[in-house]
């Protein structure tokens, strides 16, 4: 049962910060709470201190400023996944975001609260860091602005401090002439496995390169050693190195064996999915409208 809470609504990210820095570790940020109420509910977090983040303006925007997309925490995922300027820009983004879980909770669940509590059955992350995104945090202190890369540190656990959250997800779109693909395996709702590739053809070689993978290891992790690999490769060699890269991945991975699937398993799919990301990648990927 959820006990009574006490609830902050600051209209202002900075004040968010300081309502953490005031209440210390008892006090949670609560975004769409689709996480956090199941959390709450079955004893596995506690909290006395709610701080809704829902009624900041600030976070709940889109914009694309300067060639890039800058995206609120509290933008819920089925927004990102239905709105026109996200579509036109981020198709893959697009594709990983429109597979997640259900449209209820799509509807109720924050791209913030999705990177922030890290779970290593998650989408949106592994292809944001085909696009290499980076992230803005606020804190009683002032903005830090990283990575997402370095953001995503560990499974359910991020570079945040007590004091910070996250605001704004900030994504460049793939560079001009390259294609991108998200796909995933599942079971149950959540991804057994996520795979996103962006790449870029010239003269029947892989010019350049980019892959990622959720839900094997602990966190989605960017594959750089093997793009390093099959950078200049034709695309069958690329997919042969791909299905002999399961070394590799053990040792930069971690597989860890979980219910949805052995860790050999998912080494196995892993490979036959970047096989398959990155040949639609490679051909022109999932389309903008
Ligand atoms: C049944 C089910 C199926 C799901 N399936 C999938 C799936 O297929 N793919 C997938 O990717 N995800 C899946 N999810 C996860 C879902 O995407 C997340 O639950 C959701 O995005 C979390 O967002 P929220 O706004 O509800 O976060 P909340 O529940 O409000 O918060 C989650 C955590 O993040 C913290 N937090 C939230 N926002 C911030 C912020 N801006 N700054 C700092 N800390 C913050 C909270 O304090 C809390 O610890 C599933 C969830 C459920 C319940």
């Amino acid at each position: 049962m959820l006990r009574a809470l006490r609830m902050s609504v600051p209209t202002t990210a900075p004040e968010a910060a300081g309502e953490l820095a005031r209440l210390g570790e008892n006090a949670k940020i609560y975004a769409g709470g689709a996480e956090l109420v199941l959390l709450l509910r079955r004893g596995l977090i506690d909290a006395d201190h709610l701080v809704n983040i829902k009624h900041i303006p600030s976070l709940d925007s889109i914009s694309w400023e300067g060639g890039i997309m800058r995206i609120g925490a509290t933008v819920t995922h089925h927004r990102l996944e239905t709105e026109a300027l996200v579509r036109a820009h981020l198709p893959m983004f697009v594709q990983a975001e429109s597979q997640v879980a259900n449209i209820r909770v799509r509807n109720q669940g924050t791209i913030g609260g999705n990177l922030c509590f890290n779970d290593p059955h998650s989408d949106p992350g592994v292809a944001l860091l085909v696009y290499e995104a980076g992230v803005l945090v606020v804190g009683r202190n002032g903005q830090r602005q990283m990575r997402l890369q370095d953001f995503l540190t560990g499974m359910y656990e991020t570079a945040l401090e007590p004091d910070e959250l996250l605001v704004e997800i900030q994504v460049p779109p793939l560079p001009a002439g390259w294609g991108g693909a998200y796909l995933r395996v599942h079971r149950l709702q959540r991804p057994t496995l996520g795979v996103a590739a962006g790449a870029k053809m010239q003269d029947g070689r892989l010019e350049d390169v980019r892959l990622a993978l959720g839900c094997v290891g602990p966190t989605p992790k960017r594959l750089e050693e093997l793009e390093a690999k099959i950078r200049g490769a034709k695309l069958d060699e690329a997919e042969r190195i791909i299905g002999e890269s399961k070394t590799y991945l053990t040792q930069s991975l971690q597989p860890v064996g979980d219910i949805l699937g052995s860790a050999d398993y998912k080494l196995h799919i892993s490979c036959v999915l970047l096989g398959r990301a990155l040949e639609q990648a490679a051909n022109g990927g999932v389309k903008a409208e």
